[in-house]
């Protein structure tokens, strides 16, 4: 077990910035996501921890001690890649045993390590297959042994699901969680697939353009998001925003308004506001329906016993207590 601090680090590749100025204490024992989209500084901030990048500017501790200067293999960081990078010509016990064997650890501990480790993750089978022989599944629990049988103070996960069926990665992503309670160790998990960082994170750090934009728990990045990108990148779909002067007597200065699509009620109370339905999406649980608030297309999620049609017109209620509430810059405010 294991902290872990990122102290202002920063990362530029000629006029690329793709770690700006970020700041992240990982707790023992924590599971942290860094989430974002595709081309946000999630791969590189892991590549940094790891030794694999060199920083532009900032420190890293682990336990206290600074390790930025140290070269990978001494930072006692195991990382597994989105692409597994197991080594084509071993067997997967050779694969599993490589890094004790590279510190000269004794022969008849390899191997009673590896038997322990295939144990846990299921895959004492596959043992003498070659990477060329396994599913995608297999080799991700390969990749996953490896990282774990140096018992490593802190793991790093680079979008291990990601070539993953849909089902398999929802069993895997079951299982890392169920290890991770086990191993009690300190991790980094990165994804774009917010679905993913909300069901895996003790805490999720939200990245965007290289910066950090919000570190919370799930419930609270996803109840009151810091900002309009964090409101709309996290849930599926996202959270609606509408221009506040959609609402002309109750807002005074909030610049957006945001709620989720669950949040907003059907009624025939004609109190409620005007909604004109534009489309109405089965997906099998539930059903989300999209219209006109005003000028603003937002999306509605409710029962899959939804019955009104395309091209008609209801109202709505917004509960006050679900809204969210944003200034000019998109910054969350605590009141309207
Ligand atoms: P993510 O993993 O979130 O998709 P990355 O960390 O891979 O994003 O990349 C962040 C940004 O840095 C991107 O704009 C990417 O093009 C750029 N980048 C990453 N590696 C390099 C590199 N070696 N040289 C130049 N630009 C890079
Ligand atoms: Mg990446």
């Amino acid at each position: 077990m294991a902290t872990l601090h990122l102290q202002n680090i920063s990362k530029h590749y000629d006029q690329v910035i793709a770690v700006h100025d970020l700041s992240l204490e990982i707790h023992s024992g924590e599971l942290l996501v860094l989430v974002g989209p595709s081309g946000c500084g999630k791969s590189t901030t892991l590549r940094l921890i790891a030794g694999l990048e060199d920083l532009t500017s900032g420190s890293i501790q682990i336990n206290g001690a600074e390790v930025s200067q140290l070269p990978p293999k001494d930072r006692d960081i195991a990382m597994v890649f989105q692409n597994y990078a197991l080594y084509p010509h071993m067997t997967v016990a050779a694969n599993l045993g490589f890094s004790l064997k590279m510190k000269k650890t004794p022969r008849s501990e390899i191997n009673t390590r590896v038997r322990h480790t295939a144990q846990i993750l299921n895959i004492e089978e596959l043992l003498d297959r070659k990477p060329g022989q396994l599913s995608g599944g297999q080799m991700q629990r390969v990749a996953v042994g490896r990282a774990m049988i140096r018992d490593p103070a802190v793991f790093l996960f680079d979008e291990p699901l990601s070539n993953l069926d849909a089902k398999l990665r929802l069993s895997t992503r079951d299982e890392l969680q169920q290890l991770h309670q086990r191993l009690q160790a300190t991790m980094v998990y990165v994804t774009h697939d917010q679905v993913e960082a909300l069901t895996l994170g003790d805490r999720i750090a939200v990245m965007h353009e290289g910066k950090l934009q919000q570190l919370a728990t799930p419930r609270e990045v996803y109840d009151r998001p810091a900002n309009t990108f964090v409101a709309s990148f996290m849930g599926s779909p996202g959270m609606n925003l509408i221009p506040a002067d959609e609402f002309p007597t109750t807002i005074k200065k909030a610049v957006t308004l945001g709620i989720r699509p669950e949040d907003i009620q059907f009624t025939d109370d004609q109190q409620g506001h005007t909604f004109a339905i534009n489309s109405v999406q089965q997906t099998g649980a539930d059903t989300w329906v999209r219209g006109q608030l005003g000028t603003t297309e937002i999306t509605i999620r409710t029962p899959a016993t939804f019955e009104k049609r395309t091209g008609t017109t209801t109202c709505i209620l917004l509960p006050q207590e679900r809204m969210c509430y944003f200034d000019a810059e998109g910054a969350r405010m605590e009141t309207p």
